[in-house]
């Protein structure tokens, strides 16, 4: 059922079983998982149907450190969400994201990839992608063109990726609207979260809209699925029974964001053509990648290397950082779309004469770093909500393990006689651990309320409840301890799928 909240009366109060705030991926995939239970569902959505510009401009914010996207862009605010953007490239994270490595500090989730595999596979069909299986070997005998490079599988591994960028606005509408017990709210904007006097539980979400009416709305249990910037936002926020905002007794709110790095970092130089599809865009693509072992070896975070692009093309190509500069995300959408059809039309005149030299473009894992960070800025936006301020802030280790992954890349390609590796200039002086400006992000806002067993040390615990309170959840990758260099769509949907069953498992007793 579908309810515009600029027709309710102000001062109403709505009441459900379970306030989801935010129909974005997360939002939606735990309402599917509710829809026809016996639960009163409602779901809070800011926006409505369709790109309104000046809700968009509640996504605003100002930004410090490495050069990053104007924030307003970087989010959708409607019903679907960000998905209404998004390219739709998944793979899950490896085995190792989720392990304490020594050498990565505040690394390791309080769960493993074993436990949220049953939800990876439900996350693959809400996201109506492929089987459940990212195995080289599973490829390959589905098409035999999808030759790997004959490195030695001890150092390096094949990454696959499967693409289909789902709508979830348009997907699930009619599904959620039908849904007699999910009760849609659009043009309801969570502006504060109201908790009991010692703050160890939410009482309600006030909404409004530009109509200027506010409602109340309760519920047994909330959960929060607004991103992981509005998220921690809503949290710092919401202070009248917490000063420093909710579920921040120990200052980790907004703590942690991270980013997966894509950079072009450097060049594929093949002594000969190699016949294959596998790297290539299709149902999927695959990337170069270091295995667990040469990782830990050589003290590295985890990164993907694509080496799809051919250098005559990638060299008219700009970074992202760059072609992405416009507050308006349509417009730094079409930018960006304008640069990849030049890079298509270009690759095919490339396939003329086969290419044997190819960027390599590495997307990379960001180590959880308590300084990078959302903090809450002096602005207030037009429903008097504080806007937020993001310091994206990178470490040498960050640098160490681009340049690492490269290097052992190169090392493996001389060593089979396939060809050499190039690193690219600011990746040549081993003492600069300085960053250039070209760095971009995948647009993946992840860790500003991160997943720990100790209260001290993360907002959620591994059921993604929000410690020392009793009834509030965060859904979204805001809750990724580590980031992995998986993009995080798929991981963030599994999770919700997982929190969605615990609710169900729990709604009694919790
Ligand atoms: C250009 C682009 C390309 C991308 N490509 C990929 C990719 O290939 N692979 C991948 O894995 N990821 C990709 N992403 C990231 C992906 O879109 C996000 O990971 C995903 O959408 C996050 O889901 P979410 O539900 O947490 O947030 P969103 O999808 O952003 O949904 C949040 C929802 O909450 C609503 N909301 C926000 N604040 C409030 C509030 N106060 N009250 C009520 N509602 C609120 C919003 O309106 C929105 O509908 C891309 C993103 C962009 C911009």
């Amino acid at each position: 059922m579908h309810i515009d909240a600029r027709t309710i009366e102000n001062n109403a109060i709505i009441e459900g079983d379970i306030c989801i705030v935010g129909a974005g991926a997360a939002g939606i995939s735990m309402a599917l998982d509710f829809m026809n239970t016996k639960y009163k569902v409602v779901l809070l959505e800011s926006g409505g149907f369709e790109y309104d510009s000046r809700l968009q401009e509640l996504n605003d914010g100002s930004t410090s450190g490495q050069k990053y996207f104007p924030l307003q862009s970087t989010r959708l605010r409607y019903f679907g969400g960000t998905t209404g953007h998004w390219t739709g490239l998944c793979t899950p994270l490896d085995s190792l994201d989720f392990k304490k490595r020594e050498h990565v500090p505040n690394s390791g989730w309080p769960i493993t990839k074993t436990d949220l595999d049953p939800f990876y596979e439900r996350a693959q069909k809400t996201l109506q992608l492929g089987p459940y299986n990212y195995e080289y070997s599973y490829w390959k005998n589905q098409r035999p063109n999808l030759i790997a490079y004959p490195l030695d599988e001890n150092i390096i591994r094949t990454k696959i990726w499967q693409i289909n960028p789902s709508r979830f606005g348009s997907l699930y509408r009619d599904s959620i609207i039908n849904a007699p017990n999910i009760h849609l709210y659009t043009y309801a904007s969570a502006i504060n979260i109201d908790a009991n006097e010692t703050a160890s539980a939410v009482d309600s979400i006030l909404i409004t809209n530009e109509s200027g009416k506010k409602q109340e709305v309760r519920a047994k249990y909330f959960v929060m699925a607004c991103g992981a910037i509005q998220n921690a936002r809503l949290l710092l926020s919401s202070r009248k029974q917490a000063t420093n905002g909710l579920g921040n007794d120990f200052d980790v709110v907004g703590r942690y964001f991270m980013e997966h790095l894509d950079i072009k970092a450097g060049e594929l130089w093949l002594f000969e053509t190699f016949e294959t599809d596998l790297y290539s865009w299709g149902p999927t693509k695959a990337e170069l990648a270091l295995t667990e072992g040469t990782q830990f070896k050589n003290k590295t975070l985890n990164a993907t290397v694509s080496v799809h692009s051919p250098l005559a093309v990638g060299k008219h190509v700009k970074p992202l950082i760059e072609t992405w500069q416009d507050n308006d995300p349509r417009k730094a959408l079409e930018q960006t779309d304008n640069r990849s059809l030049m890079s298509k039309i270009l690759r095919l005149k490339s396939k003329i004469s086969q290419p044997t030299a190819f960027d390599m473009d590495c997307n990379a894992e960001q180590a959880p770093n308590p300084n990078s960070r959302i903090t809450l800025s002096d602005e207030i936006d037009y429903f008097g909500v504080q806007k937020v301020h993001l310091r994206w802030e990178l470490t040498p280790l960050d640098k160490h393990s681009i340049r690492s992954t490269l290097a052992l890349i190169g090392q493996q390609m001389g060593a089979s006689g396939l060809g050499r590796v190039k690193l690219k200039e600011f990746l040549e002086d081993e003492s600069d651990t300085g960053f250039p400006e070209l760095v971009s992000g995948g647009f993946h806002h992840m860790g500003t309320t991160r997943m720990h067993d100790d209260p001290k040390k993360g907002v959620v615990d591994a059921n993604c409840m929000v410690h020392g309170m009793t009834n509030l959840f965060i859904a979204g990758s805001g809750c990724f301890p580590t980031s992995g260099a998986a993009n995080p769509t798929l991981t963030l949907i599994a999770l919700s799928h997982r929190l969605s069953d615990y609710l169900k498992e729990n709604f009694e007793a919790i």
